[in-house]
């Protein structure tokens, strides 16, 4: 439990939300400002702010293809989308890390436009990240 944090508070039952699965891991609940019906977050119990601190939680993976199965039974939707925003810049605004599980359904796809380019240096670019890894 970290002060101040709202995904903390919620999984500690002080404030109320609309839960769809719990156990020992992970918590599902929706979003209260959801992007479509059945708009899910999965989120971690142990506070860590980012992806960068998420090494070993291999059970989030699970989580998302549990509440994506169900939500696929549940609405039939067309599609469904997975996000998690890492830092302000990226859209961050809860610093407790979670995972947008979005059914996407015909007349309200995802508005999501990148300014996209050509791949270049795409050698030198693979040797800086296989390096890190
Ligand atoms: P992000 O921008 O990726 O940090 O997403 C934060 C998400 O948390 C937003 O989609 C909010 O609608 C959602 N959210 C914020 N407060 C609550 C809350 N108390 N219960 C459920 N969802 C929340
Ligand atoms: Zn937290």
């Amino acid at each position: 439990m970290t002060d101040d944090c709202i995904f903390c508070k919620i999984i500690d039952g002080e404030i109320p939300s609309h839960k769809i699965y719990e156990d020992e891991n992970i918590i599902a609940i929706l979003d209260a400002n959801p992007v479509s019906k059945g708009h899910t977050l999965v989120i971690p119990k142990k506070h860590v702010e980012t992806i960068h601190e998420a090494g070993g939680m291999n059970f989030l993976h699970e989580g998302l293809v549990n509440v994506s199965n169900a939500l696929e039974k549940a609405f039939n939707p067309d599609g469904i989308n997975i996000a998690q925003n890492n830092g302000e810049k990226a859209g961050q605004e809860v610093f407790h890390l979670h995972f947008h599980v979005t059914p996407i359904y015909e007349g309200n796809e995802l508005d999501v436009t990148y300014n996209r380019g050509d791949l270049e240096e795409a050698e030198k670019t693979v040797e800086e990240i296989k390096q890190k890894l």
